[in-house]
């Protein structure tokens, strides 16, 4: 029988995984080593007895004893905190969901790679901050990452057996985000209701304030340099309203492959749960004529300039994107907590790069996980300060 873990199992991307896991046969198809959480104890309970899980944990070592006292009785190990999160990924099993948000997903993946097997990788700040880590940690393992994101799977599906060589561009489709429609001069206003209505997809919360910044895809131009290996200026955003055309990949030739579906998580995730096969999945069937046409346009940098800001992290290479994701979750922290302003986000991002990026040692590649977490807290610190300036500007 397979086994497989779930790290942020109680997550978005996390609990679609477990649906599908049940409609495939639950239990009875897999064998479950491990499911994790964060705050969410009664849901991470209820999904390890789902699933007869060996061990559920949650990341907030206050939750044990209430995890503990919600699995009695149910065979299912209680355990808690970050070491214990990364101990489960220990435990060998043949495919691991890394759907953990932000950075906090490294460590697990990275054990979990240990172990050969593959990954199914959603959590895009561990390719951010540490692709060329993750990427050789598989490879000395005979470990597999399969991408998640929507964008890395329909890439990955639409390549095929062709090389990159073959490759002119990665075409990356952006809905726009929630304010996408929004005057320029409104931006500086918008509150983070305004930036969580995602116009098609249903996603986290911080993923849903990312769209409409566009970071998250500055992220995923970040992670198609890092996972495809191919070079910047072949990586292209186009803005994609109906969010139908997940990505595409233009060939040498003229020919260009799209991803099409409808706008559902379950695409990707059960593309790296059931590869080299495909199933049958629940997703609503595409309606072409229904939809009657499908838009693209260039995103303008003025009302997206995490675009830029990525470009310049992947110049600049060496460990700054490191500095790009941590930089950017602070930023997010602050906005989420009313502190500071939609656009700030990008400046505080813009001005953590410009006192980070003298750093020596910066610009080489990170050989392990020490060297990543030191880049990460360096900068969440400069990011903190930058962002805590901006906040007495907003206030004053
Ligand atoms: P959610 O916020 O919905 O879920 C995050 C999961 O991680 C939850 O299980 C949460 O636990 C857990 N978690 C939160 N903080 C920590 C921590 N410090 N340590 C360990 N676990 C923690 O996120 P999403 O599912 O939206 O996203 C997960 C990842 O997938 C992200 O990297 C995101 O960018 C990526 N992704 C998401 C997509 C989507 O459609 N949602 C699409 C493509 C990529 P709890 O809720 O119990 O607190
Ligand atoms: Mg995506």
């Amino acid at each position: 029988m397979r086994s497989l873990s779930i790290f942020g199992a109680t997550g978005s991307v996390g609990e679609q995984t477990v649906d599908l896991v049940l409609r495939a046969g639950g239990a009875a198809a897999y064998r479950t080593v491990a499911v994790t959480g964060g705050q969410n104890v009664v849901r991470l309970a209820q999904i390890a007895r789902d699933l007869r899980a060996e061990v559920a944990v949650t990341a907030d070592p206050a939750r044990l004893d209430e995890l503990r006292a919600l699995l009695a009785g149910s065979g299912t190990e209680a355990a808690a905190g970050a070491e214990a999160i990364t101990e489960a990924a220990d435990r060998p099993a043949d495919w691991v969901m890394s759907a953990i948000v932000g950075a906090a997903g490294l460590a697990p993946g990275l054990a979990a790679l240990r172990h050969g097997g593959t990954l199914a990788l959603a959590n895009k700040e561990s390719l951010v901050t540490a692709g060329r880590l993750l990427l050789a940690t598989a490879a000395a393992h005979g470990a597999r990452i399969l991408p998640v994101d929507s964008e890395h799977s329909a890439i990955f599906q639409a390549l095929g057996p062709d090389p990159i060589a073959a490759v002119d561009r990665m075409i990356l489709t952006a809905s726009g985000g929630a304010l996408r429609d929004w005057p320029l001069e409104r931006l500086a206003e918008a509150t983070v209701a305004d930036a969580c209505r995602h116009p098609n997809w249903a996603m986290g919360q911080r993923i849903t304030v990312d769209s409409a910044s566009m970071f998250n895809k500055a992220m995923e131009v970040i992670e198609t340099r890092e996972f495809f290996g191919i070079s910047p200026e072949k990586i292209e955003v186009v803005i994609h309203r109906e969010s139908i055309v997940h990505s595409m990949v233009a060939f040498c030739d003229g020919a260009v492959m799209a991803h099409m579906g409808s706008p559902d998580m379950r695409h990707a995730i059960g593309y790296a749960l059931n590869w080299p096969d495909r199933q049958r999945l629940p997703v609503a069937p595409l309606d072409l004529v229904a939809l009657g046409q499908l838009t693209f346009q260039a995103p303008d940098l003025m009302r997206y300039p995490a675009l830029r800001l990525a470009q310049a992290t992947m110049r600049a290479g060496g460990k700054v994107g490191a500095v790009f994701n941590a930089a950017k979750e602070v930023a997010l922290d602050h906005f989420l907590d009313r502190r500071i302003g939609f656009t700030d986000m990008a400046a505080v991002v813009d001005r953590t790069l410009d006192r980070l990026l003298a750093e020596p040692g910066l610009q080489n590649d990170a050989t392990s996980l020490d060297e990543v977490l030191a880049t990460d807290h360096l900068a969440r610190i400069r990011a903190d300060e930058a962002a805590k300036t901006l906040g007495r500007k907003r206030a004053g």
